[in-house]
């Protein structure tokens, strides 16, 4: 029996390979390194894709982020409210903003933050910054309620084609961040990120922050940092954005397999997609209500390659102590911490590859 790989970054290379190849090799003769033509084509068919007028390159998802709130101008030490569930990057970028991260805890059915526990914090917040985890946004129309006029920054890092009510991931807040690491839905073969935005003065200081500040050679109009897309990472992008449909409705088509599969099955909770949704799987969690470490161990020993996003909460991390929550802060993130499991889920596993899935959990969680 072959393993059964998370996310197969190989199958879908094979896709692209021969137009990956033909841009490499234009690229190599150019000498053009870094930003380049294909950076500007990739970013205009990246913001046509997403429907905003703006999407700007950036050297990964986390500087995306940092980049979006600082574009913003917030004061210095502003709070800027991000669920406890996220990947650690989310908080990262808003210390290395300047910026205070004010956590809350997500809802219980879709593991999103909790517009609830948002409005507690709002005298705290000049930001919103919530995370469409999984593949699914997060409930924007609320959030966008409770804002007001403060900015709803969106790390649409996990959710690239997703769509809510009609409107896509990256859009309806002032300004998104996404990341193109190599296991996202839409992955370069190396780091980038982008920044969406349809404001163009927005769009404008991020472009100069990545750039040292510089629009013009050796002018240097503002503080920034180096943080440009690669070259050869705008051709990948550019081959797998024209496949990023098809292999998200490849995604859906799996999700709904597993659905099927593992329904009814006592001890396992699938994952739940908020009404209005389009989601784009970027990762099948489900929850497993007892010993879940054990049964994470048992679809390794069986050459399935699950795991956990994410098994410790930011808050409980060592790099984040400093904030002040100890166990017990943020419930509902803390106990899924503890349950979750992420199945293998990408555009080219196969049917067969889910039934086995399916199998070993089923019997895993039997114990
Ligand atoms: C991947 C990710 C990031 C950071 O992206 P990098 O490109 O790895 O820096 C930020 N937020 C979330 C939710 C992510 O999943």
């Amino acid at each position: 029996m072959t393993d059964i790989p998370l996310v197969d970054l190989h199958a879908s290379h094979a896709e692209v390979a021969e137009e990956v190849r033909a841009g490499f090799d234009a690229v190599l003769a150019s000498g053009a390194y870094i930003k380049g033509p294909d950076v500007a084509a990739f970013e205009a068919e990246y913001a046509a894709f997403c429907g905003v007028r703006h999407a700007v390159g950036t050297a990964n998802g986390t500087d995306a982020v940092e980049l979006a709130l600082r574009a913003l101008d917030l004061p210095p030490g502003a709070g800027v409210v991000l669920p406890a569930n996220t990947f650690v990057a989310t908080a990262e970028a808003v210390v290395r903003a300047g910026l205070h991260p004010v956590l809350v805890d997500v809802d219980p059915d879709h593991l999103l933050i909790d517009p609830a526990r948002v409005a507690a914090v709002l005298p705290h917040a000049a930001a919103l910054l919530p995370v469409h985890l999984n593949g699914q946004l997060a409930p924007m129309a609320a959030l966008l309620d409770l804002a007001g006029d403060r900015p709803v920054v969106e790390d649409a890092a996990q959710s690239q084609g997703a769509r809510q009510d009609g409107a896509a991931s990256g859009v309806r807040g002032r300004i998104a961040a996404t990341s193109f690491y190599p296991g996202k839905n839409l992955g370069a073969y190396g780091d980038a990120g982008a920044v969406t935005t349809d404001d163009d003065d927005l769009a404008t200081a991020v472009r100069l922050m990545g750039d040292h500040g510089s629009g013009r050679k050796y002018v240097h109009e503002r503080f920034g940092f180096n943080s440009r897309m690669d070259t050869l990472q705008a051709v990948v992008l550019r081959a797998k954005l024209r496949r990023l449909p098809a292999w998200n409705a490849a995604r859906r088509a799996a999700a709904a397999r597993y659905d099927a599969l593992l329904a009814g099955l006592a001890g396992v909770a699938l994952p739940r997609t908020l009404p209005g949704n389009e989601h784009v799987w970027h990762l099948y969690a489900v929850r497993v209500e007892r010993d879940r470490d054990a049964v994470l161990a048992e679809l390794h020993a069986a050459g399935i390659g699950a795991g956990v996003h994410y098994p410790v909460p930011v808050h409980l991390q060592p790099a984040f102590r400093h904030l002040g929550h100890g166990e017990g802060a943020f419930p509902v993130t803390e106990r899924a911490a503890g349950e979750i499991l992420t199945l293998p889920l990408h555009p080219q596993i196969t049917e067969d590859q889910q039934i086995r899935v399916a199998e070993v959990l089923a019997k895993a969680v039997r114990g």
